[in-house]
């Protein structure tokens, strides 16, 4: 990299807002070390403004920019391509909350606040905050958004799409687009902000958000059960969504052997049930009146047990038991619980085709790798389960071969349902080829077309989301 574009930086952005390659050890690798890129310049701006000065001193050099928020993306979209120059610019000074509106229930942020400050912040003033997932101590709004991030009240709420009201954003060459307005209604033409969420950073640099707040759901409270019938998934589900109505506000699919690990990996997450169930589920209801909420559940246990739905289940009985529910539930991704090597799925598919999916990956699995292990958990209510293989003993076939197939079976089954492999984490590079299979030619002609238009160098995360020609 020039030392005239570090110098022109160092001008808008002082000593502490860029680090030079050799000090960016954190940067360039994701989370959960799914990722690593090359080791580039960082550049930290305290400030809307100095994002479009940096921008405006890329875009004049050819100089691409990768965008990065609390980096938990599990795509690789934050980090920077190896062997391809190019900086990082990292949100994470530009972590003040604006405004917090309680009348007009909704928060005004800069982008590099992380998700459970605005949890925090709503509840001071008795609002409810739904953006919400495991990774809500480190992930940020820009970075939330720009993976338009799913998480644990879709089913209530939507994704983060449906909890923004404006943006703001810096755009590839340097010019900051006003959208920051807290309107519920506008129906005066494109409504441009849809196009910067899920766009990962390829079209511009979110810097604040007007975001959605709710009415607080003070209580909540949770059955955790045993599944009796897998293949009648979908009839516990519609009955929990008829006796709870608008009080359901998660339906979570727990694998049972995930549920048993936890006792060697987290011995301080207890087993919520002494139980050899393949499937379990976790079913939460919110409300304002406790006595409410639990007759909600009672009817819920009961009828399911009226139904051989479930074969044993538990209520929470105290704010401690939900918790630990929760945490159970945080820590079922399997990087927490086995170190094998796996292959992962973010996979869709319409909320009926479950039930289908599942069965068909494993009959599928068992007779193209029958070592192979299946596992998966996820928002059973949202049709989203995070998907897992782990291939298992090496049987002297070529890995990477071995890897190809099992891509291919689980994306051509995804897509035979009417599924997407990109339910809520992403695109970012991991998926970025594969989109081939899900979308036309027409609908990847009219991305890279809008990609052109707002970005006709080129410089705004490049390699991500957008597969080759
Ligand atoms: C333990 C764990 C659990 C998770 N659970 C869920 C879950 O249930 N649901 C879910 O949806 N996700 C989940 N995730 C994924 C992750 O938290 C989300 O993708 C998150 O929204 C990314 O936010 P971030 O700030 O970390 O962004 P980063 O990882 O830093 O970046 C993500 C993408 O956004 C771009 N970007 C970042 N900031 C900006 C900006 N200001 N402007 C433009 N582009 C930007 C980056 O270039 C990159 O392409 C989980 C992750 C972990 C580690």
């Amino acid at each position: 990299m020039s030392k005239k574009l570090i110098k022109e930086l160092q001008s808008v952005l002082g000593a502490r807002g860029v680090l030079p390659a050799s000090d960016t050890g954190p940067y360039f690798k994701d989370m959960m070390g799914y990722y690593s890129g090359d080791s580039v310049p960082v550049l930290r701006p305290a400030d809307t403004l100095q994002v479009a000065e940096a921008v405006k001193i890329c875009a004049k050099h050819h100089m691409p920019i990768v965008p990065q928020g609390g980096h938990t993306g599990l795509c690789g979209g934050g980090v920077a391509l190896s062997g391809k120059p190019s900086v990082i610019l990292s949100l994470e000074r530009m972590n003040r909350v604006l405004a917090v509106d309680a009348d007009c229930y909704s928060i005004t942020t800069e982008a590099g606040v992380v998700l459970q400050t605005i949890h925090d912040a709503a509840q001071r003033v008795d609002r409810e905050f739904a953006m919400d997932w495991g990774a809500r101590g480190s992930a940020m709004v820009g970075g939330a958004l720009s993976t338009n991030g799913g998480g644990l009240n879709v089913l209530r709420y939507g994704t983060s799409r449906d909890q923004v009201l404006g943006l703001e954003v810096v755009l590839p060459d340097g010019s900051v687009w006003d959208g920051l307005r807290s309107l519920r209604k506008d129906a005066s033409g494109y409504d441009l902000k849809h196009m910067f969420i899920g766009a990962e950073g390829t079209l511009g640099i979110i810097t604040k958000a007007c975001l959605k707040l709710h009415p607080q759901q003070p209580v909540s409270q949770s059955l955790f059960g045993a599944i009796a019938d897998f293949p009648r998934l979908m009839k516990l589900f519609e009955t929990a969504r008829q006796v709870g109505g608008n009080n359901l506000s998660a339906f979570e699919l727990v694998p049972g052997d995930g549920m048993r690990r936890m006792s060697s990996q987290f011995p301080a997450i207890s087993q919520p049930l002494d139980t050899n169930a393949e499937w379990c589920v976790l079913i939460r209801y919110s409300g304002t009146e406790a006595a409410a909420v639990e007759a909600l559940l009672t009817t819920l246990f009961e009828r399911a047990f009226e139904d051989s739905l479930l074969s044993d289940a538990v209520i929470s009985q105290s704010i401690a038991q939900e918790q630990n529910l929760w945490a159970m539930r945080d820590h079922l991704p399997p990087e927490n619980l086995w170190s094998q090597r796996k292959l992962k799925w973010d996979v869709s598919v319409p909320i009926n085709r479950m039930v289908e999916f599942i069965n068909q990956a494993k009959a599928q699995l068992r007779q193209q790798r029958p070592q192979g292990r299946f596992y998966a958990f996820g928002h059973v209510g949202d049709g989203n389960l995070h998907t897992i293989i782990f291939p298992g003993d090496d049987d002297g076939a070529d890995y990477d071969t071995v890897c190809a197939n099992l891509y291919k079976m689980v994306d051509e089954l995804v897509w035979s349902l009417g599924g997407s492999i990109c339910a809520e984490h992403g695109v970012g590079i991991e998926n970025v080829q594969r989109l081939h299979g899900q979308k036309s030619t027409l609908e990847l002609d009219m991305m890279r077309n809008i990609k052109g238009l707002f970005d006709p160098q080129g410089l705004m995360n490049p390699g991500k989301l957008i597969p080759d020609a």
